[in-house]
Parts: C-alpha cells; sequence; structure tokens
C-alpha cells in the first residue's frame, strides 16, 4: 500500500496537466518541483513541446502587438474584398 502511494506521487506528469500547468510555467510562476516535472514531461513529449512552443509564439504575439490598431485602410480594403463576394 505505501509502495503504491508513492508510486503515483512520483508519477510523471500528463499532458493534461502539462496543459494546466504552461501558462504558470512561461510566467515563471511554477515551484521548483512542479517545474522539474514539467520539463521532465517535455523532454519525453513531443506532441508538449510543440504545444509550449506555440504557447510561447502566441504570448510573444500578444506583447509585441497589444491592441490591433483601427485601420481605416484594412477596413475599406475588407469591405471591397466582401463586395467582390456578393
Ligand atoms: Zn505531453
Amino acid at each position: 500500500m505505501r509502495f503504491w502511494r508513492r508510486h503515483r506521487h512520483e508519477d510523471p506528469l500528463v499532458c493534461r496537466e502539462f496543459v494546466e500547468l504552461v501558462t504558470d510555467y512561461l510566467d515563471g510562476a511554477l515551484p521548483d518541483t512542479e517545474r522539474r516535472r514539467f520539463e521532465a514531461h517535455l523532454a519525453e513529449c513531443d506532441g508538449c513541446t510543440a504545444y509550449l512552443q506555440d504557447m510561447r509564439r502566441l504570448i510573444g504575439t500578444l506583447h509585441e502587438t497589444p491592441e490591433p490598431p483601427p485601420d481605416a485602410a484594412t477596413r475599406e480594403a475588407l469591405l471591397r474584398a466582401f463586395r467582390d463576394l456578393r
């Protein structure tokens, strides 16, 4: 019983947990133990490695463009495009 519990405690992170922790990880908000489990999973899971890269890119994009500026020329181009569709 004790062995089982210890085994469970040391279970590697699963992908679902990874997704839940990824924003905290990128914020540097994960405690050391969690971060180690997180990075151990990262080393073994291609899916989560790709997911982390996507999240990094997404967050980088958000930081670069905090607000989509209202752009009259873009709006005009969109209106023209819609008109062409009809
Ligand atoms: Zn994973």
